[in-house]
């Protein structure tokens, strides 16, 4: 199924749930603002080149619209391939399917809601290969994107942050260039430089500083909020982290501070993947090794710490708890039936499919959902932004005590929801999200 179908079909199921006025329901569902652009840049060897980028804003009803910014090829790209994904295959383009962005912007607004951090929900994605391109390149591209969107993204308007494919620095030429136009604003985004994010220098990585208004926490902050969530759903099934063997998909920023946050934690990783393989170890991948193996060969293919397993199968690997931290849409009827963990964390973006969400559900497979799972990362975006407004500058303890707070309040609530409703945890999520934003709409002044 679609993304745009899959998120809509769970929010309607809420809205049902919650006998939302179907007028109002409409309105929630359809998006404030699509922007479509076209990004053309000379390449480093004279060449001119188009990339088409996009920034949904979904819902600004309980504060500025938040989301990341992915540069990735394959956004869009289905498991079962779409109209508009063939168009691009067909067309020969990268080109971001505007569909996929707009669902995951809709997440977004039920995310921060969740959360209960004052945001609502956009995001953006240039269709591009990032590896592909060389550091100029991207920074060209970064800065001509912001060119076009910049009179439409603003502290109290539209924050940005990194997603798939972009980081630090792609958050850096994103203030600089909105800085041209505005005056310097490093509140425009979130998830910006800090100490030795990025090392231009050798003096960077000696020193803890605070730069461009960074906050110390943000970079593993997805990953400590999987950590958080999963602790507090294992407790309350009467389970301890350091008896559980997890398998994660996904080594990129999200996945690798998972792993490495739950390993520290005392949780047995046994079997990883990345674009470049699967590998897995009964025993335990010992992470930090894996890390380091992975940093100087960019991906975990090689590794001699485990056995390389075919990565088709990562998902049905026999284990505890399953972390999909990648794509979305991986979790579908095709493999739902063979998953052998008895808990799924959303790591990732809306990586089950809601065919898959009921053969899972029979089987008594307990999912928690992303827009709780991986909400850590946009709480700590939102310590951020409340520290560059605010001028001051929090110490990491304190971020992620914070952050632990936040998730385990979401949790509380999101349980309430499935107990009024005697729904299961994604509805629960839902009805939580979608119940905060309706209120703040119809406070507002909201009529049919
Ligand atoms: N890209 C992250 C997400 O999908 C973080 C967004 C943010 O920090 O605004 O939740």
């Amino acid at each position: 199924m679609n993304a745009l179908a899959a998120t809509s079909r769970n929010f309607k199921q809420a809205a049902k749930l919650l006998g939302l006025d179907s007028k109002l329901e409409k309105s929630l569902l359809i998006p404030f603002r699509e922007i479509k652009v076209e990004c053309t840049i000379p390449k480093d060897d004279g060449t001119l080149v188009s990339f088409v980028g996009f920034r949904v804003q979904h819902d600004n009803a309980r504060g500025p619209m938040k989301g990341g910014i992915r540069y990735h090829h394959e956004v869009g790209v289905q498991a079962k391939l779409s109209y508009s994904s063939l168009l691009i295959i067909l067309n020969g383009i990268l080109q971001v399917d505007p569909d996929e962005v707009n669902a995951l912007a809709q997440l977004m607004t039920w995310k921060t809601a969740v959360a209960n951090i004052p945001y609502g929900g956009a995001k953006g994605g240039i269709g591009c290969t990032p590896g592909k391109l060389s550091k100029s390149e991207l920074e060209r591209l970064t800065r001509v994107f912001t060119q076009k969107i910049h009179d439409l993204i603003g502290i109290h308007t539209d924050v940005p942050a990194p997603d798939m494919g972009t980081n630090s620095q792609t958050m850096a030429w994103i203030l600089d260039e909105y800085s041209k136009f505005h005056g310097y604003s490093p509140a425009v985004v979130t998830g910006k430089p800090v100490g030795n994010t990025i090392s231009c220098f050798k003096l960077c990585k000696l020193i803890n500083s605070k730069d461009l208004g960074g906050s110390l926490g943000r970079e593993a902050a997805t990953g400590r909020g999987v950590l958080f969530a999963t602790e507090v759903l294992l407790e309350e099934h009467g389970k301890k982290l350091e008896d559980q063997r997890f398998v994660i998909q996904g080594f990129g920023n999200v996945g690798s501070w998972a792993a490495q946050l739950i390993s520290e934690a005392g949780g047995q990783v046994i079997a990883v993947s990345d674009v470049t393989g699967a590998i897995k170890n009964n025993k335990g991948l010992n992470i930090k090794e894996l890390l380091k193996h992975s940093s100087e060969n960019h991906g975990i293919r090689g590794f001699t710490g485990g056995e390389p397993i075919d990565p088709g199968s990562l998902l049905i690997e026999d284990c505890d708890v399953l972390i999909p931290a990648a794509l979305g849409g991986v979790i579908n009827r095709e493999n739902a039936n063979d998953i052998k963990a008895k808990f799924i964390v959303e790591a990732a973006n809306h990586p089950t499919d809601p065919e898959a969400d009921e053969i899972l559900s029979k089987k008594g497979v307990v999912i928690l959902p992303d827009i709780y799972a991986n909400s850590g990362g946009v709480t700590v975006s939102y310590f951020e932004w409340v520290q560059n407004i605010q001028g001051f500058m929090w110490d990491e303890e304190k971020v992620n005590a914070e952050l632990r707070t936040y998730i385990i309040r979401a949790f509380n609530n999101m349980k309430e929801m499935c107990k009024t409703y005697n729904c299961d945890l994604r509805m629960g999520a839902f009805t939580l999200g979608v119940n905060r934003v309706a209120r703040a709409t119809v406070l507002r002044g909201w009529e049919a």
